[in-house]
Order: structure tokens, then C-alpha cells, then sequence
């Protein structure tokens, strides 16, 4: 039964949110056998801090930012989640962030519990310095709440691998030592783990290739068309390795729109014009290709749809038109429960978002062991374990789904948050 929670905890109006919870509780009604209190203790986030503070821009003004750091579970270990920056950040959008978070470590066995974080902020409008400001000072603000043991940030939307270098450094200038696995997703020259910028996109590659097995689709590669929605470190990841396996990449977009040749799109070639933009974004691109927006691409005739933007993008308004087989999440969240019922109810399989997109997190672990024993590995080894871990936890969900006869983000999600309830009973309850 919930008792005594805050009731700004569990009221919430935030779309992200609702469908992570809607989630939750869809997987707990096959777990009847766990106590109600365990099911509550579960689902909320055990610690949150907003930060409202100061930073100095260009001009010499000083602007205000406001920021969230959550850790929803740590029962498994040290809490691990990305760090955001878009407009678009809430407190309620992190906590279902660091909500899944929890789920895609348990999913893949890592000995992590969720957490995420976030800033209100448009990086696209900030100069390197500004950024460089708002980072150290962001991190200053949460250092309590983040450390080796405690709580590991990563890159997320809006944040890369240079933003992980101020958070390490700050952290370590704040302690007088360096402490490289306090953040993973850091540049290789500070501690980062070769494979790491590749390793979710490479991960959601790793996935489609499972399903379209188990779909017993074993048509050629340049005969499965493939979508992607988004085009930064997920979406294009993912697009670089689906070209390179061989398979059709016939429209891919980002925040300034689609981009659509059914005959294939070079996609090493948008991924250099990228790199070139001052903005990182596709706006201007001028290959051979038409284009659509970004709505019109969800619904294109493909075999393959890669979600790999945002959330939200799925809805039950939109889902009776899409026409892939297959959908495997990049992003977080981009399907709501009402868009999931649609498509099972379509029979289009969905690789929900904790394990298609899990590479990241996966890798984000190999980095941290790699940096606490001051001992690298080679690439090869990086994508051995990786695609080992990932094809491990499919099985599992695969199996999970069929015990319960249910959809594989259900399977997911009954398997994650079980082993998460039995460490916790395991664990008992503290005092
Ligand atoms: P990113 O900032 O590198 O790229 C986001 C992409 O989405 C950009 O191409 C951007 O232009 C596009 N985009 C933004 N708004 C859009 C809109 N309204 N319509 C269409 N495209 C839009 O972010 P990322 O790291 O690639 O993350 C993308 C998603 O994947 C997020 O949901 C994130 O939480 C999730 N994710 C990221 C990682 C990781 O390792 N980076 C790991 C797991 C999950």
C-alpha cells in the first residue's frame, strides 16, 4: 500500500512519466507473488535534487539554470544514468528517465541501480565556454549526490563526451585527485573505453539482428529497408553500422527534418556533412535525397523503424499507420501504452527501449571496470562482451514472454524489476 509519499511524487501530468509508471504496472501484475510494500518501494524514486544556479555567459551576464539529479533504485549497486540537456528537461522526465535506467541495468545485469539527470537548457545556444561554465558548475552543485560508489553519470541528449571531461574534472579538482570513474563516456585520452561512442547504436544493431533472426526473416540485407528517427550519437551510430552490415537505410532525420531515398542513403556522407555543421545537424544537407518531415518518416514503408530521437513519438494516434515489422527503440520511451496496445494488437514486434538501447550502459560498465582496474581493453574485446551481454538478456526476455504470453517490453520489464524485488528481499529492509 503507498503510505505517507509526497503526493507531488506520484500526481504527474508529464507524458514521459505516466508511461514509465503505466509500464511498471503492467509488468507487477505478473509478479503477484512480491508484497505490496516492495511493489511501492519499487516504483518510486528513493532520492531527487534540484539545483537552481548561477552561470556566467559570454557577454559577462550571469543567467540562472535549474537542474535535477535522481536516483530512483540502488539496491544493485551505485546508481548510473545519463546526463540531459534540452529544453524540454523536468523533474518528472528524469525520474522516469532514472526509473528505466534502474530496469535497463537489471535487464542486462550490471551491477548498477538507475539514476539520471538533467538541465533546462538549449546547448545548441551556448557557446564551448558556456557550456564549459554551466557543466562544472551543474556538477559542483550535485557532487554530493555523484561519485565512483555512489552514482555515475554519462553522456545522454544534448551532452557528449567533452561534457563527461568537465564533469570528471571538476569532480576530481573538488576531491585533489583524479577520479576517472566518477562519469563514463569520456573522451579515450582521459580514461574513456574504446567503443563507448559506438556502443549504443551498436547495441540497437545488435538487437534488430536478434529479432529479424527470430523473425526467421533471412532475406538479405539490402533487401530490408531500414528507418532511423534521429541522428545523433544513437541514430547515427546505429545507421553507420546497419550501412556497413549492408542493409538499406532509406530515411533517417533529425530535429530539422527527414531525409528519404529508397534506393539507399550514403550515410558516411551525412555523417561527415554532421561533423561540418556548425549546429551538428542535418539542415542543409544536399545528397541525393527527398525531403519529409519528420512525422511522414514514422509512417514510410520499411521493414525496420529505429526510434532513436525522443520520447512520445509512437502514439495510439499515429501507431495504426505504421507500416514497419519490426520497431526497435533507440531512444527512451518513444512508444506510449497506448501506441504499444496498437501495435500488438497489429502484431508488429517492438524491442522495447531497456534493451535495444542498453550497448550504452553496457559499455558505460565496461568503462568503469576498465578505469578501476587501470587496465584497457582492445575494441574487438569491447564488442565480444558487449554483443554476449545483449544477445544474453534477449534470450532471457524472449523466454520471459513466452512463460507469460506477453509482449517483449512487458517480458522486459517483469524480468528487471524481479531481479531488482529479490536483491531487495534479499537485502531486507533496512532498519
Ligand atoms: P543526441 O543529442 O546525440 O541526438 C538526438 C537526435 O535527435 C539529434 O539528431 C536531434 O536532432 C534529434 N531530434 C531532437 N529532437 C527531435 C525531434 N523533435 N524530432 C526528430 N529528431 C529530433 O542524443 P542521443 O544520445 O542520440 O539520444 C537519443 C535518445 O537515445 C534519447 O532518448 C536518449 O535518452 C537515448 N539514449 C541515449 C544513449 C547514449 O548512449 N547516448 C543511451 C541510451 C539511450
Amino acid at each position: 500500500m503507498v503510505a505517507n509519499l509526497a503526493p507531488s511524487v506520484r500526481a504527474t501530468s508529464d507524458p514521459t512519466y505516466q508511461t514509465a509508471l503505466q509500464q511498471f504496472d503492467r509488468a507487477v501484475a505478473y509478479l503477484r507473488d512480491l508484497p505490496d510494500g516492495l511493489i511501492e518501494f519499487l516504483k518510486w524514486p528513493r532520492r531527487e535534487l534540484s539545483v537552481n544556479f548561477p552561470v556566467r555567459m559570454d557577454d559577462s551576464s550571469v543567467k540562472i539554470f535549474s537542474g535535477y539529479r535522481v536516483h530512483h533504485n540502488t539496491v544493485l549497486g551505485p546508481s548510473k544514468g545519463g546526463i540531459r540537456y534540452s529544453l524540454h528537461v523536468s523533474l518528472d522526465e528524469v525520474r522516469a528517465l532514472a526509473m528505466w535506467m534502474s530496469w535497463k541495468c537489471a535487464l542486462v545485469n550490471l551491477p548498477y541501480g538507475g539514476a539520471k539527470g538533467g538541465v533546462i537548457v538549449d546547448p545548441k545556444a551556448m557557446s564551448v565556454a558556456e557550456l564549459a561554465n554551466l557543466t562544472r558548475r551543474f556538477t559542483s552543485e550535485i557532487i554530493l549526490f555523484i561519485g565512483p560508489n555512489i552514482d555515475i553519470p554519462a553522456p545522454d541528449m544534448g551532452t557528449n563526451a567533452q561534457t563527461m571531461a568537465w564533469m570528471m574534472d571538476t569532480y576530481s579538482m573538488t576531491v585533489g585527485y583524479s577520479v576517472p570513474a566518477v562519469v563514463t563516456g569520456k573522451p579515450i585520452n582521459i580514461g574513456g573505453s574504446l567503443g563507448r561512442e559506438e556502443a549504443t547504436g551498436r547495441g540497437v544493431i545488435v538487437c534488430m539482428l536478434e529479432a529479424l533472426r527470430q523473425q526467421g526473416l533471412h532475406r538479405s540485407p539490402k533487401d530490408i529497408n531500414v528507418v532511423i528517427q534521429g541522428f545523433g550519437n544513437v541514430g547515427s551510430n546505429a545507421a553507420q553500422r546497419a550501412y556497413d552490415l549492408g542493409f538499406n537505410i532509406i530515411a533517417v532525420s533529425d530535429v530539422t527534418g527527414g531525409y528519404f531515398n529508397p534506393k539507399g542513403l550514403n550515410i558516411p556522407e551525412m555523417r561527415a556533412f554532421v561533423q561540418r555543421s556548425a549546429k551538428r545537424t542535418l539542415q542543409g544537407y544536399v545528397g541525393d535525397a527527398e525531403r519529409m518531415s519528420n512525422a511522414e518518416l514514422l509512417e514510410l514503408p520499411c521493414d525496420v523503424l529505429i526510434p532513436a530521437a525522443m520520447e512520445g513519438q509512437i502514439t495510439a494516434s499515429n501507431a495504426p499507420r505504421i507500416q514497419a515489422s519490426l520497431i526497435v527503440e533507440g531512444a527512451n520511451g518513444p512508444i506510449t501504452p497506448d501506441g504499444d496496445d496498437v501495435l500488438n494488437d497489429r502484431g508488429i514486434t517492438v524491442v522495447p527501449d531497456i534493451l535495444a538501447n542498453a550497448g550504452g550502459v553496457t559499455v558505460s560498465y565496461f568503462e568503469w571496470v576498465q578505469g578501476l582496474q587501470e587496465y584497457f581493453w582492445d575494441e574487438d574485446e569491447v564488442y565480444r562482451r558487449l554483443e554476449r551481454v545483449l544477445i544474453k538478456a534477449y534470450d532471457n526476455v524472449v523466454t520471459t514472454a513466452e512463460h507469460h504470453g506477453v509482449d517483449l517490453r512487458t517480458a522486459a520489464q517483469i524480468t528487471a524489476i524481479n531481479r531488482v524485488a529479490q536483491a531487495t528481499l534479499t537485502r531486507g529492509f533496512y532498519p
